[in-house]
């Protein structure tokens, strides 16, 4: 078996080839990866399905985020790693521009909770951007992972162009000092920090893609029906182990009691047990579960009330029940620390403020939802809240819209993926400059005589004397020091 380093520099051999074909040859390739994609979706959902126990919507869904992404890349990575020209300031002699260059290889690390549209998203941004890619996917989605590799290799035509590394974690901890270009890594807060420290002796740069606990802000003039079938939807979809699922909702006390009633008549409505007509799927595994069943103890051991749901699904696999929880504080983990799972705890606020700062009173920052009928209203919120989106109305579909950056603030990490700010994340812009005039001796170098001084201070006269006549004056002196 192949070395994980000896995957970085089977990559890298290739990354040439790749990066010297233009963006447009690129995108061609990813539009073959999206027709195979698309032609495939039922057997690949299948594989995700049997990986991650999760329904065929949910792995139908990856599926199409994935599609909807190469097809979005295709068509804008040309247009946004075109070359741009640059400003050159009081050098205006000279001709300046920027170009997008590729890192080389990308260390890609990804979680198992959506294993395909997470791994698909970051690898063909990646190579769109002419970077080769070493993927290291979760050791709980490992079929997800080695398809990901084969369907990249069929398309690209490069076996060498996406490794796969299988494994654990130790594995991903080889990866990261293995002499990667940049780290994109999609995971916990906790292995995230891991990766940081450990990229810091060779400073390697890295985008984070870390944890969640996003908030909910219902409004008094939110429709509150609506709000609580989109809050059921929010927290549970996926069983709740989405990094932007909604772990919290802060609710206007005026509404609060009409909210949580119809919370918990929709959540009853979610079908959980084993079966095909069941709304969501089982958790990863007994490890997720416990820690969801412990917060939910220590939370109850401190007088949190679950009013629906609360325990495990007999049956197969690791299902459990929709799970609304209130009179919850901010003592309680429960409030603070990441759940990933099916688990809504609600809190009353008594206006917008508080809402505002129990919001932000949080070690995360990824995304957040704001409920009122009134736009400007739900604006002012929105732009108040320290997270890197924030929904109006709805929640999760951000990560849909293909041009929108994704990211986080505080331990929810940092960078970007999609939009141009998430392909510009795996480019080096190189700053070029050129002739424009071609003198015999800039005005900023040594002039022969003395240190320069003379020149520099007639080109600070031209370009930011406040008098025309010293403007003048300036110029003059410029080109008198330039022909002579
Ligand atoms: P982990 O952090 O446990 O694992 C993520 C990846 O890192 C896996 O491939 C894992 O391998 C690998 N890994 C583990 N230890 C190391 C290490 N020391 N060095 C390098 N790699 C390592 O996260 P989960 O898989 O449990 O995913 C759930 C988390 O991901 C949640 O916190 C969720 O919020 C977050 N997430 C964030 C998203 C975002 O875009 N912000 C999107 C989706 C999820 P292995 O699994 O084999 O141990």
């Amino acid at each position: 078996m192949e070395t994980v380093r000896g995957l970085v520099d089977a990559a890298r051999r290739v990354q040439t080839e790749w990066a010297a074909r233009s963006p447009e040859e690129r995108a061609e390739v990813l539009l073959r990866l999206r027709r195979i994609v698309a032609d495939r979706a039922d057997s690949i959902a299948w594989v995700i399905q049997s990986d991650t126990a999760k329904i065929g919507a949910e792995a139908l869904f990856e599926v199409g985020v994935a599609c909807d992404y190469l097809r979005y890349l295709a068509h804008m990575a040309p247009r946004f790693l075109a070359s741009r020209k640059a400003k050159t300031g009081w050098i205006s002699h000279r001709r300046a521009s920027v170009r997008y260059e590729p890192y080389g290889v990308i260390a890609a690390i990804t979680p198992w909770n959506f294993p395909f549209a997470i791994s698909m998203s970051t690898v063909n941004t990646a190579l769109a951007a002419g970077n080769a890619v070493v993927l290291k996917p979760s050791e709980h989605s490992p079929a997800t992972g080695k398809l990901v590799g084969e369907l990249l290799a069929e398309a690209t035509e490069l076996p060498d162009l996406v490794k796969v590394a299988m494994g654990d974690g130790q594995t991903g901890a080889a990866l990261v000092t293995a002499g990667v270009d940049k780290i994109a890594f999609t995971g916990s807060t906790a292995t995230g920090t891991k990766i940081m420290a450990a990229a810091a002796d060779s400073l390697t740069p890295l985008v984070l893609e870390l944890g969640g606990k996003d908030a909910m802000i219902v409004c008094a003039d939110a429709d509150v029906q609506r709000a609580a079938r989109g809050a059921v939807w929010g927290a549970m979809y996926g069983c709740g182990q989405v990094c932007m699922s909604i772990e919290r909702a802060y609710v206007a006390a005026e509404i609060y009691e009409e909210f949580v009633e119809a919370v918990v008549a929709e959540a009853r409505q979610v079908r959980s047990a084993d079966g095909p007509d069941a709304q969501i799927g089982s958790m990863i595994g007994a490890f997720q579960r416990e820690k969801v069943e412990r917060q939910l103890d220590d939370a109850r051991s401190s007088g949190a009330r679950v009013l629906l749901g609360g325990r495990a699904v007999d049956g197969p696999g690791h299902r459990f029940e929709p799970t609304i929880v209130v009179d919850v504080d901010h003592d309680m983990a429960i409030m603070r620390e990441e759940t990933f799972g099916p688990v809504l705890p609600i809190m009353p606020v008594e206006d917008d403020e508080q809402a505002i700062r129990l919001a932000n009173q949080s070690e995360y920052g990824l995304d957040a939802s704001v409920w009122s009928r009134d736009s400007e209203r739900a604006n002012r919120i929105a732009e108040r809240l320290e997270v890197g989106t924030v929904v109006v109305n709805d929640h999760l579909i951000n990560y849909m819209m293909a041009d929108l950056p994704f990211g986080g603030t505080r331990g929810s990490g940092f960078g970007r993926v999609h939009g141009r700010e998430g392909l510009r994340e795996f480019t080096r812009p190189k700053a070029i400059v050129e002739d424009r005039i071609a003198l015999g001796r800039e005005p900023y170098w040594f002039d022969g005589t003395g240190s320069g001084e003379e020149s520099i201070s007639a080109l600070l006269d031209f370009r930011h004397g406040r008098r025309l006549r010293q403007k003048m004056a300036g110029g003059w002196r410029l080109i008198r020091n330039a022909v002579r």
